[in-house]
């Protein structure tokens, strides 16, 4: 973009700002740099933790399933960039970076965009008065004009599905896999999560059985938001795995007990598995956004309502980046999914304020970091 015609906001008039975003993970991040690229400066970005303080948090040997690439050059951005221009691959030489290198990698982005970042600022409750939203903090009340939930799923682990759930783990609190005690591993749940988390244990000699009530090891779709990706299978022939690892496809877990010092599974076919472990569950997350969601119409699956600029549909002002964006039966979880939707947002605020977006706009196309038009899109597919 050309500084010419490039008009921006500035001043924080009256200790408002334009926009507060929620979350410096990926996606708080890459919609922070698309808001300074539309001219946006009055802004900040808070953080309950640390910038990328979810991506430390993953257990120590979980990488990245989808590749980096220094592909920047020809145009095509590193599948794992939350903005233009950026490589991950190239900024770590690293192809499936860990949670720990990606968090470093989203601090670097910060501090290289010199952002506007408030770290360990929780925010407790976000209520609109007129015009103006109420951003309380453990830290005093912060005002916005408009607001960004980008506040993401890792810290809200969903713990429920089935009786005695409670009896087990779930692995967004393993630190380690290499760490665990014990021989022998129920996994309930076979996605992403699963699957990893039985390949660490499985390279560690450990004896893991996996139970999924579909089977995402068995799936026919393309869209790795649904079938496994092409990382995991890759792993799933790894010969420890082969030899450690039991799959069980379509077997729902109807309960989990814990009798003395045993954990008893017990599966929908009337099975039993027992294990001195506690079951390790990879069953997904709830989500931050339940936390706003007195600002946002539920859909009926259980996201929040948004509209074309991914805008609530009762609170105008409050937005939503992130993997909970959801239009019809598109999901948009992972960050080459995500980020697409993050000039979007940018954008719209950008229009809201009066300030010029074609240039803005023109540069995102071109660089795939724009999608309006989801009727391009089948079901399985939003990179297109
Ligand atoms: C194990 C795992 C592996 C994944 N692998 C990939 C992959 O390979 N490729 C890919 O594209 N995607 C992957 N994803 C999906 C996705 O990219 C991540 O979920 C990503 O972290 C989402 O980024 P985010 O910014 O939405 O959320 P987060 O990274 O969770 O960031 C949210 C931030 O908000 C802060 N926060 C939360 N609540 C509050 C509050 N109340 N007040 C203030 N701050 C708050 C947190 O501290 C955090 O820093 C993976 C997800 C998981 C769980």
């Amino acid at each position: 973009m050309s500084d010419s015609n490039k008009k921006t906001s500035s001043g924080n008039h009256d200790g408002i700002y334009d926009v507060i975003v929620v979350g410096a993970g990926a996606a708080g991040v890459g919609v922070a740099i698309s808001l300074q690229h539309v001219g946006i400066e009055n802004f900040v970005i808070v953080d309950r933790d640390t910038v990328g303080a979810s991506f430390a948090a993953w257990p120590a040997e979980t990488r990245f399933i989808t590749p980096s690439f220094p592909s920047n050059s020809i145009g095509m951005l590193d599948l794992n960039s939350v903005a233009i221009g950026v490589s991950p691959a190239y900024n770590m030489r690293v192809e499936h970076p860990t949670g720990a290198e990606f968090a470093e990698h989203l601090q670097s982005l910060a501090n290289y965009f010199e952002l506007p970042v408030k770290e360990n600022t929780n925010v407790t409750s976000i209520e609109k008065d007129g015009e103006v939203f109420h951003v309380q903090t453990e830290s005093g009340l912060m005002k916005a004009k408009h607001v960004i939930w980008s506040a993401g799923e890792y810290q809200y682990p969903s713990l429920s599905g089935f009786a005695g759930v409670e009896h087990c783990r779930h692995t967004a609190t393993v630190a380690k896999y290499g760490d665990l005690e014990g021989d022998d591993f129920l996994i309930i749940g076979g996605y992403e999560s699963g699957i990893d988390a039985a390949y660490h244990l499985a390279r560690n000699d450990k004896q893991v059985r996996v139970f999924d009530m579909e089977g995402p090891w068995e799936s026919q779709s393309s869209d790795p938001s649904i079938a496994l990706s092409t990382y995991s299978f890759e792993r799933m022939r790894h010969e420890k795995f082969d030899q450690n690892v039991q799959l069980h496809a379509n077997t729902i877990v109807t309960l989990v007990n814990h009798v003395d010092d045993t954990y008893q599974v017990t599966t929908g076919d009337g099975q039993t598995f027992t294990s001195k472990v506690a079951p390790l569950f990879a069953g997904g997350f709830d989500g931050s956004h339940k936390f706003v969601s007195h600002l946002f119409n539920t859909r009926d699956d259980g996201f929040p309502e948004i509209n074309e600029n991914d805008e609530s549909t009762i609170t105008p002002g409050m937005y939503l980046c992130g993997p909970s964006v959801r239009h019809d039966g598109h999901i948009f979880c992972f960050i080459f999914k995500y980020r697409q939707r993050f000039a979007i947002v940018a954008q719209a605020i950008a229009s809201a304020m009066g300030l010029p977006t074609d240039e803005f706009i023109e540069a995102y196309k071109s660089w795939g970091m724009y999608l309006d038009d989801l009727s391009c899109c089948g079901q399985e597919c939003l990179t297109c």
